[in-house]
């Protein structure tokens, strides 16, 4: 009797942890999706690693999500990837992220300066 009670919550147990397990995997697998990622690899990592993979698949999906994000920006023209313009002030070359000019320190203000 109390063996078999014993069994009863073991496996209550195990089947608990197969379900977050088996959750972890799909809830890696719906974030890969909204991110553009292969759905049935990131269900395949998140089977094979369970709240492991939902971790690192975390992580790493906010970093392709971040580089991605950049790429459509750059695509749209508004990239934070540096471009080069003149200084008007000294006439060298600066990347166009900067603020002031890394040569005199005038100011690169894209109001004031259009190309
Ligand atoms: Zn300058």
């Amino acid at each position: 009797m109390l063996f078999a009670a014993v069994e009863i919550s073991t496996i209550a147990l195990v089947a608990v942890g197969v379900l977050v397990w088996f959750g972890c995997a799909f809830y890696t697998a719906g974030m890969a999706r909204n991110n553009g990622s292969n759905y049935h690899l990131w269900l395949l990592i998140g089977v094979l690693t369970g709240p492991l993979g939902l971790v690192f698949g975390y992580l790493y999906l906010q970093m392709t999500s971040e580089r991605s994000r950049r790429i459509r920006y750059g695509e749209g023209g508004k990239s934070d990837i540096a471009e080069i313009l003149r200084c008007p002030n000294c006439g060298e070359s600066v990347p166009r992220s900067f603020v002031d000019c890394q040569f005199c320190g005038a100011s690169l203000s894209r109001k004031k300066h259009r190309m």
